[in-house]
């Protein structure tokens, strides 16, 4: 059995001195995932440095933005009537987290640190532009959410450092957004899944932001494919080569969940759904 000291402080700052005075300790959040990767043996902390007592980073407010404590649960956010009425993407994608235990358990800094490309939040947060806010004993830096994620299970979180809080600004009225999501089963990680956002100005796209989840080594920004929508009437054939870009754009892979080629047609299928819907013509 692997052994760890286990701490619950109740300030960020108490969190900080336990994580610089022990060595090899970790933050540890609601364990669903890293709790996992200990008992797999792919992570052996000798301290867990808990953040689900810390009333700091725990929490939503809506005001001009959303701020989201990194140790609020993903239930929290699920039936969160405000946040339902601004920015119901990210409810959308939040109620879609595993089963009652683990979105009672697990948080959003959870999902965001664990780095995950199948992290179901990161998609709608990529969408709405938003900034991961982290700190540490040096101090506080604000990183947008697209820069956040450098690879699978990698951050550009230092050591000692963490995520406090999720901003997201509000949309310009009018924008709208959906989250798609296949997994093999409905209560699974996803095999893809997309969160597209669009700003329309009359009958022309102002603003397209699509990410992509579990096909590529990060949750991704399809950069190309919002390009291909931006300033543009949105036509069937404008949709068409955006989801043709978006397909392009990303670098499925095969493994026990599905095939390389499944995940590309998905992302495509999803693209070409989802604006279809944000625009009245389908259901998502
Ligand atoms: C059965 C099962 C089903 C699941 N289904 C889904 C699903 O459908 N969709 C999905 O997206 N995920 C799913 N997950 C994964 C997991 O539940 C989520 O990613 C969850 O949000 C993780 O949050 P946590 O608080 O439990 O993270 P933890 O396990 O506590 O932490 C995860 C990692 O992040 C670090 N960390 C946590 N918080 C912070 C912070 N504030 N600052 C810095 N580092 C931090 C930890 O050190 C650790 O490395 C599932 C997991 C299981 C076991």
């Amino acid at each position: 059995m692997t052994r760890y000291d286990y701490y619950t402080p109740r300030t960020l700052a108490e969190a900080f001195g336990l994580a610089a005075d022990k060595a090899g300790a970790r933050f540890v959040a609601g364990g669903t995932d890293l709790m996992v990767r200990i008992r797999h043996k792919d992570v052996h902390p000798e301290a867990l440095v808990s953040l689900r007592s810390i009333p700091e980073i725990t929490g939503i407010e809506i005001g001009g933005s959303a701020r989201i404590g990194a140790a609020t649960t993903i239930a929290d956010i699920a039936r969160h009537e405000g946040l339902g009425a601004a920015f119901p993407v990210l409810v959308q994608a939040a109620r879609r987290v595993g089963g009652p235990q683990i979105r009672n358990a697990g948080t959003i800094g959870g999902n965001l640190c664990n780095a995950s490309p199948c992290a179901d939040t990161a998609l709608p947060l990529l969408a709405l532009d938003a900034v991961a806010h982290l700190e540490s004993v040096r101090g506080a830096r604000a990183v947008p959410l697209r820069d956040f994620f450098q690879g699978p299970r990698a951050t550009c979180l230092a050591p000692g450092e963490l995520l406090s809080r999720v901003e997201i600004p509000k949309p310009a009225a009018g924008a709208k957004a959906v989250f798609l999501k296949k997994g093999r089963v409905k209560m699974d990680l996803s095999i893809a899944s997309v969160a597209v956002l669009l700003e329309l100005d009359g009958e022309s796209c102002a603003k397209a932001r699509i990410a992509a989840g579990s096909v590529a080594p990060i949750p991704l920004r399809l950069t190309g494919a919002e390009a291909l929508l931006e300033g543009k009437r949105l036509t069937e054939d404008v949709i068409a080569a955006a989801a043709e870009t978006a397909m392009r754009e990303i670098s499925p892979i095969t493994d026990v969940r599905s095939t390389a080629e499944y995940r590309r047609s998905i992302i495509g299928v999803f693209t070409r759904r989802a604006i279809a819907a944000l625009l009245g013509r389908g259901v998502a």
